[in-house]
């Protein structure tokens, strides 16, 4: 079968997990089939996300840099991953909120100032996993050369690259990226669902992303994200350091606002007490200082107070996108929580009423995602059975539209479970069949492809043509499967095929296919051109024609019928060439010959005509 299975030598590898986060980090492994995470030296598994440059040029990565955030804020990076994969312009307002050094040479790259050297997002990046990686194998006792990643669901191509070009950095293979909210899914097995609604809910220390996914056959979909990229836990610890600063203020008569030791030091007790909170019903803020002492108790219920507009901020979100993925709480099936600050009572009731179910919860909230990124990298190396392995479309498949092209519709090297969705429409009036081809293959016309089946979709409304919505769905399985179905938007109906793709395939036929594809790509353009041209004369040779019945064209002066009809001549005789600049051309002089009579007669099929890729 033309797919690229791993070749495993007998025994299996060992790939990790890594949860590359925004606050903290982690490290996650397959243990007997069981994920579990990796902790540092310091017995942490949570590494945060900075890196510091001691004044004797030693990098330090972790708690260690965390302390460093008050002692040598300048040469002191955090929050990179928000910076991952974005250029100066993106990030606009965002970096003057960081005290560190941010340049930029030639205007596009960032970089990060550490004392006298300047090092790219990814290279940061790349030093935190490094630690992970020391980490892991320090625990495991052999080396470690490939990970699984995760990434937040709405990360672009850039950012994602940025992530990849960090693990390569850090002498790692990544050979898969998977989204985060997936990863906390498959941590609590959701994949072995047959089908469902998710609602991943991560609130973190700095971010907030809601996620809905569709879990079908094995495969999540990520229907839709919202967020906001400054919402988190540390935000409460603002409101609280805030509220111990003015309370030392008017007990001690003096304001420590200004003195970073003091600050550093009341933030670590109120984060403290605000843990605390989570499972306590009350806690105490307490600071020594220069001799003084500060004690002050919070309750639990005046936490929640505080804390309530905060919690709020997350429910919008949450609504919007469920409005874009089309779904209602009650057609959520379960809810997932992520991030540490998902620790926090108050949290868990406001998800819980907002979605009207028990969230996930038996899982640690900050560590679900390693876990799962664990799972994802076990299914990988085939640690764990029975599930998908790393498996990719060989060649493209698509369906044949109008002009004897194929339209793409996953593209080779898809990894799979893969699944994805276009919309087409009508190439003629009062159409109520589509036929829909589909094929396999690299090249542009259906001549050149593999034909893999066939099947019509009858009843649609008819309609002028480019009004028809169909929506054509390709879905690969985890066994290769491809699942064709086409739906018409306005009355539901339906109807699909499946087929084995690779049946009969050889890699050597499989090779052959593409390197003829590459040969041929120039003329297969050219090809393309000149079908596209003429599909679009046929669009507007239909519509002339049409309008030559309508009582306005005969209603038009003399001069301009025969204009119209030497447009016309001229766009017949030069359809067949092979030069679609040509034809293009003469179908400009058909739209302005006929352009008054299309005006009088509203005809909206010439200016509709070329909406949409007609099947
Ligand atoms: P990120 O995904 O942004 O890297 P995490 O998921 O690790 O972040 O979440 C970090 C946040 O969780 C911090 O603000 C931290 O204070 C908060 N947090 C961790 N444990 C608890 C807890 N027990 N109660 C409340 N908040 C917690
Ligand atoms: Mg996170």
């Amino acid at each position: 079968m033309g797919t690229f299975q791993i070749d495993f030598g007998g025994a299996t590898r060992r790939i990790v997990g890594i949860d590359l986060g925004t606050t903290n980090s982690l490290i996650a492994y397959m243990s007997r089939a069981v994920p579990q995470v990796i902790p540092g030296a310091d017995g942490d598994a949570l590494v945060p996300s900075v890196v510091s440059l001691t004044t004797s040029g030693e990098v330090v990565v972790g708690n260690a840099a965390r302390e460093a955030l008050v002692t040598n804020p300048d040469r002191t990076i955090y929050s990179v991953k928000r910076l991952m994969g974005r250029g100066v312009e993106d990030v606009g307002d965002e970096v003057k909120l960081f005290p560190f050094r941010i340049s930029s040479d030639r205007g596009e790259v960032i970089r990060l100032q550490l004392g006298d050297r300047s090092f790219t997002p990814p290279e940061i990046s790349a030093l935190v996993l490094r630690q992970l990686k020391q980490n892991a194998e320090a625990a495991l006792g052999e080396e470690i050369t490939e990970a699984v990643i995760t990434v937040p669901a709405y990360f672009n191509d850039a950012q994602r690259q940025a992530t990849k070009d960090a693990g390569r950095i850090a002498g790692l293979d990544v050979l898969r990226l998977v989204n985060e909210p997936t990863a906390a899914a498959l941590a609590y097995g959701l994949d072995k669902r047959k089908e469902g609604i998710v609602a991943v809910y991560d609130l973190g220390g700095g971010t907030f992303d809601i996620s809905i996914l569709r879990l079908h056959d094995g495969i999540f979909e990520v229907l839709a994200t919202h967020g906001d990229t400054h919402l988190g836990g540390d935000d409460i610890d603002n409101l609280l350091l805030r509220i111990a600063l003015e309370d030392v203020a008017s007990e001690w008569g003096e304001d420590l606002s200004e003195n970073n030791e003091a600050i550093q030091r009341l933030r670590r007790a109120v984060i403290d007490a605000k843990h605390q909170l989570s499972t306590l019903p009350s806690a105490h803020i307490e600071l020594e200082f220069l001799g003084r002492r500060y004690r002050r108790e919070l309750t639990r219920e005046l936490f929640d107070r505080l804390i309530t507009p905060i919690v709020d901020k997350t429910l919008q979100p949450c609504r919007l996108a469920m409005a874009d993925a089309g779904v209602t709480p009650e057609q959520i099936d379960e809810v997932v929580l992520v991030g540490g600050s998902t620790r926090i009572p108050l949290v868990r009731l406001a998800v819980e009423r907002l979605f009207r179910a028990r969230p996930h919860t038996e899982l640690d909230p900050d560590k679900v995602v390693a876990l799962g990124a664990a799972v994802q990298a076990g299914i990988l190396s085939g640690v764990v059975e029975d599930q998908l392995l790393l498996d990719v479309t060989p060649l493209s498949l698509g369906i044949e539209t109008m002009g004897g092209l194929v339209t793409k519709v996953i593209h080779r090297n898809s990894t799979i479970p893969a699944s994805a969705t276009e919309q087409f429409t009508t190439a003629v009036d009062g159409q109520t069949n589509v036929l829909i081809h589909v094929l396999q293959g690299e090249r542009e016309l259906v001549k050149d492809c593999r034909s893999l089946a066939r099947f019509d979709l009858k009843g649609i409304d008819p309609m002028p043509a480019g009004f028809a919505r169909i929506e054509v769905r390709f879905l690969i399985d985890a066994n290769g499967i491809l699942n064709v179905a086409a739906r018409d938007l306005r009355t539901g109906k339906e109807q699909s095929v499946e087929v084995k793709p690779s049946y009969g395939l050889t890699d050597d036929q499989v090779e052959s296919m593409i390197l003829e594809s590459i040969e041929k790509a120039e003329d297969d353009f050219h090809q393309r051109q000149v079908r596209e041209a003429r599909v679009e004369a046929d669009t507007i040779l239909a519509a002339v024609e049409k309008a030559r019945q309508n009582d306005a064209y005969f209603a038009l002066p003399d001069e301009e019928r025969e204009a119209i009809q030497r447009a016309l001549n001229e766009l017949m005789v030069v359809y067949h060439a092979d030069d679609h600049l040509l034809i293009r051309s003469k179908i400009d002089h058909l739209n302005q010959a006929t352009m008054n009579l299309a005006e009088t007669m509203m005809n909206t099929a010439v200016g509709n005509a070329l909406r949409g890729t007609k099947i």
